[in-house]
C-alpha cells in the first residue's frame, strides 16, 4: 500500500495506446479534474515559437502552454471523439483546466477531444484509436462480413449453368500449339 494516500481522483496507467489518465474515485459531471500546465510560450519570441512537441496547447494566436513538463500529468490524457471531459481554456488567465462533462466512474479512462487541428495532423493519418472509433470500425467490419456472407449465399442459391455454352470447350484438334514437336527429346 502507498504510504501517502493521494487526494487526487486520478492516476497514470496503461491504456490501449500507451499511457493514460484513469479515475480512481467517482468524478461528478462539471468537476474540474486537473490543470494542464507548463511554461507559457510567446509566439512573438522566435526561440519560443520554434519549440515543437506534441504537448503544446495553444491558448490563442500568441500564447501556448508547453505541457511537455513531467509534472504536468494532464499530458497523459488521451484524445477521444466521444470524451467524458473537456478542456476549459482561459486565455486571459493563460490557464487550461480539464473538466468532467459526464459522471466518471473509478477505473474509467479520462479523455477529451483534442480538436480538429490535432486530429487532422496526428490522428487521421494513423487512424484514431479512441474507443468510439474502434467501435465504429468493429461495426463496419461486422457489416462488411455480413454483406459478404449474404452475397455468397445468393451466389450459391443461383442454379448453376449446365450444358449449353458451359460444356462447349473448344478443342484444338489434338494439336498442341507452341510446342516444338520432336525436339524435346533430342
Ligand atoms: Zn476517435
Amino acid at each position: 500500500m502507498p504510504v501517502i494516500s493521494s487526494q487526487k481522483p486520478y492516476r497514470v496507467g496503461r491504456s490501449k495506446t500507451g499511457l493514460g489518465l484513469f479515475a480512481t474515485k467517482p468524478i461528478k459531471k462539471g468537476t474540474r479534474i486537473i490543470r494542464y500546465f507548463g511554461p507559457i510560450l510567446d509566439s512573438r519570441i522566435p526561440e519560443q515559437d520554434d519549440i515543437e512537441n506534441k504537448y503544446l496547447f495553444e491558448l490563442n494566436g500568441r500564447w501556448t502552454i508547453d505541457g511537455s513538463v513531467r509534472k504536468n500529468l494532464a499530458r497523459y490524457i488521451n484524445h477521444s471523439c466521444r470524451p467524458n471531459a473537456e478542456s476549459d481554456v482561459r486565455p486571459r488567465e493563460r490557464k487550461v483546466f480539464i473538466r468532467a462533462i459526464k459522471n466518471i466512474e473509478p477505473g474509467d479512462e479520462i479523455n477529451y477531444d483534442y480538436g480538429t487541428d490535432y486530429f487532422k495532423a496526428y490522428l487521421k493519418p494513423i487512424g484514431c484509436k479512441c474507443a468510439s472509433c474502434e467501435k465504429k470500425r468493429k461495426k463496419l467490419r461486422a457489416e462488411a462480413r455480413a454483406e459478404k456472407a449474404k452475397a455468397k449465399a445468393r451466389a450459391e442459391r443461383k442454379p448453376k449453368k449446365v450444358g449449353a455454352k458451359g460444356s462447349a470447350k473448344k478443342k484444338l484438334n489434338g494439336h498442341a500449339y507452341g510446342k516444338a514437336n520432336g525436339r524435346a527429346r533430342a
